[in-house]
């Protein structure tokens, strides 16, 4: 589904990612730890595209590519294929991002109609299909700012999938959430698991992560550090780095 291949990027005199390489397969729910200012909110920028890479390479499935080489200068196929790579995924972050201005059914709307041009009527029917999923068929007339946190969090995952993602990247869905709000988000992105959606999720919920994640990465200083079998990782993990990081959860 997604290849990263060798990514590097600074800030200034700061390496924030080293030569970072790893592979998400179809169906796969990756789940990424490791201490604040690790680099894996810059890497997840990096594979959406919303920061250009120093170096290195991102292809999604299998074909379309994104490369950045030693003069700092992207490589795209052209537009299109950039406009295409940019439809294969969805982004969640941790303060939810939706548009205040707009109501929870628009917000919905307002990508799958402007952006892939796609029949109204038909977006309105999914869309409102989604918030059902979601447990907020009442809410689609709501701004944002009527809502809970974890009913914001939950209408900007419906947003992501409005589009129709491959790949499904969360940035610490639930760290801005107070705890009684966190298990509904948890709950969703388990749900979406079982329905074999393609995720890579960063999040500070160990006990998560385990339950759910096909594969865990710790990351820290920029580094891969550690990465493998949930149950092996977090219980059991090799690397004194991640032994210290996890000693904070126990
Ligand atoms: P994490 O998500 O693991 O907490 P980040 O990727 O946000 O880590 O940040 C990694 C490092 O990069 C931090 O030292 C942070 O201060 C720095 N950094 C991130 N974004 C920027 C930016 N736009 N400009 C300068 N430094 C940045
Ligand atoms: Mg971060």
């Amino acid at each position: 589904m997604l290849e990263i291949k060798n990514v590097k990027k600074s800030f200034g005199a700061v390496d924030v990612l080293h030569d970072i390489s790893l592979s998400v397969e179809q169906g796969e729910v990756v789940a990424i730890i490791g201490p604040s200012g690790s680099g894996k909110s810059t890497l997840l920028r990096c594979a959406t595209l919303l920061e250009t890479m120093d170096e290195g390479e991102l292809v999604y499935l299998g074909e379309h590519a994104v490369s950045t080489g030693a003069d700092g200068k992207s490589r795209y196929v052209g537009n299109a294929e950039l406009k295409k790579i940019q439809g294969y995924f969805g982004l969640v972050f941790q303060n939810f991002n939706l548009f205040p201005h707009y109501s929870v059914l628009k917000n919905l709307m307002d990508a799958p109609v402007h952006v892939q041009k796609r029949n109204k009527e038909e977006v309105k029917k999914e869309a409102m299909e989604l918030l059902e999923k979601m447990g907020l068929s009442d809410k689609a007339d709501c701004y944002p700012c009527q809502l809970s946190g974890g009913q914001q969090q939950r209408v900007a995952i419906a947003r992501a999938l409005a589009l129709h993602p491959q790949i499904l990247f969360f940035d610490e869905p639930t760290s801005a959430l107070d705890p009684e709000l966190t298990g509904e988000i948890l709950k969703v992105i388990r749900q979406l698991a079982s329905e074999h959606m393609t995720m890579v999720i960063v999040t500070h919920e160990m006990a998560f992560a385990r339950d759910v994640a096909d594969r865990v990465i710790f990351m820290d200083g920029g580094y891969i550090i550690e990465q493998g079998d949930p149950k092996e990782v977090i219980e059991h993990p090799k690397e004194e780095r991640t032994k210290q990081f996890l000693a904070r959860f126990a």
